[in-house]
């Protein structure tokens, strides 16, 4: 038996041990083609020559260096390219290893703002239902996914979460976009009131949910309209785009398409594109110059903030996804995937729902398209759905709980951003097959 304590101690995985652009290989030569990217990761594919070329040049130069001695070279250049393709607001860039770690800083250091800007009673988180923010406990604390906090509540902190913004199965019959971001809107303001609007710390959000939901984007005016709720109250705006970002939807930062800007926006994943671990979050002018002219030091920190390799990687990633104008294709090949999903599935009985942006595609399985009524949960049809796409070459990401952790199933895609027509099809014809094999 292995001596891993793999995610599963009853599962048996393949052995991946080479990339080859879009597709990863396992040790009997097996290919799969990656149509999830992991978890909404690898948007580089898996071989990508100049990253692998930075990495190696990084860690034969200068591997690490700890970051209350020295700053380095690859650290403050990828500081620089984000800040300089951020949204408006966005000065400076705390460097961290994923996606949990970069929620659990922006957490603290909104805690650290308010602390500083004298209004220590600020303290309530309010989140969304169904939201997926990481699982250290802060991060799990603010996400609303029900079965995923269920076993460690009594380890988490207090967090008011409201609805998701989820028209397929929230908008009412006739209830325009406006009328539903009007009531989301309502319930924002009432969980305020109740808490007491100078105790509210920060509202936070993934413009478009990921695993949790799968591939969920709000209505239109829907964050435009939270944001200003929370700007009249003076509570801070957290986007988590950790999944979401990064060009995943087409635009290097998903909220670009909201037209909202925040105050802590994090992300992860896509920005080193798994060729190292690496997560940050991206902090306004206000929140860096209150902390520079106040204490003058973020109270946190992990070992390996700001690891220079890490870095070099990311940005790597980063040119390499401007040079080659990636998010163009992304665009292309993401209405590419969502005409061909729509053609294969807008009339499948058990497709409720196709949804997403960019490269950043879900589908909603449903028992009965009329009701939306889900499948049973005993069922198991996630699971089964990806087991049936590994068997053939194809990696996806189905998950259960969508509607409200128990109930539901969806399937989400996020190819590569590298990808072209060929392996849109790939895609569609194998996930078709096993779609079909698991309902026969
Ligand atoms: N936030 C979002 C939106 C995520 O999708 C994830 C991971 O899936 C996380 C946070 C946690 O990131 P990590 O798994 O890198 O800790």
């Amino acid at each position: 038996m292995s001596h891993v304590f793999h995610r599963s101690l009853t599962a048996t995985y393949p052995t991946a041990v080479a990339g080859d652009g879009p597709y990863l290989i396992d040790a009997d030569g097996k290919r799969y083609l990656d149509a999830c990217g992991g978890a909404a990761v690898s948007c580089l594919g898996h071989s990508d020559a100049a990253v692998i070329a930075a990495v190696q040049r990084q860690v034969a130069g200068m591997a690490y260096a700890h970051s209350s001695f020295f700053t380095s070279e690859p650290m403050e250049a990828l500081a620089d390219f984000l800040v300089a393709r951020a949204p408006a607001g966005i000065a400076s860039v705390y460097f961290v290893s994923g996606g949990s770690e970069a929620v659990e800083s922006a957490l603290k250091l909104a805690r650290q703002y308010v602390v500083e800007r004298d209004q220590p009673q600020r303290r309530h988180i309010i989140a969304r239902r169904q939201s997926y923010h990481g699982n250290t406990l802060g991060a799990l604390a603010a996400g609303g996914n029900a079965w995923r906090r269920q076993q460690f509540a009594p380890l988490l902190i207090d967090v008011t979460h409201v609805a998701p913004c989820y028209a397929y199965r929230d908008q009412l019959s006739g209830e325009t976009d406006g009328d539903y971001v009007a009531r989301l809107g309502r319930e924002l303001e009432e969980r305020i009131m109740e808490l007491g609007a100078e105790n509210v710390l920060a509202f936070i959000a993934e413009p478009v949910v990921g695993a949790t939901a799968g591939a969920l984007p709000a209505v239109a005016g829907y964050f435009a309209h939270m944001r200003a709720i929370c700007q009249r109250h003076g509570i801070l705006f957290i986007l988590d785009e950790v999944m979401c970002g990064m060009g995943r939807t087409g635009s290097l930062f998903a909220c670009e398409q909201e037209g909202v800007t925040a105050d802590l926006i994090c992300i992860a994943k896509g920005l080193g594109a798994g060729y190292q671990p690496i997560g940050a979050v991206m902090v306004s002018t206000t929140i860096r110059d209150t902390i520079r002219d106040g204490t003058g030091f973020f109270q946190h920190g992990h070992t390996y903030i700001g690891h220079a390799t890490a870095c070099a990687a990311a940005l790597a990633v980063q040119q390499q996804i401007e040079r080659r104008d990636l998010l163009a294709n992304v665009r292309a090949m993401g209405n590419l995937l969502k005409d061909r999903l729509v053609q294969r599935f807008g009339e499948h009985p058990h497709v409720g729902d196709i949804r997403g942006r960019g490269l950043f595609l879900g589908l909603e399985l449903v028992c009965d398209r009329a009701t939306k009524q889900p499948f049973d949960p005993a069922r198991r049809l996630h699971a089964r759905i990806k087991a049936q796409a590994m068997q053939a070459g194809l990696m996806c990401y189905p998950m259960g709980g969508t509607i409200d952790g128990q109930h539901g199933d969806h399937v989400l895609l996020a190819p590569p951003y590298i990808i072209d027509g060929s392996h849109v099809d790939e895609v569609v014809n194998k996930l078709g097959k096993a779609i079909d094999s698991c309902l026969a």
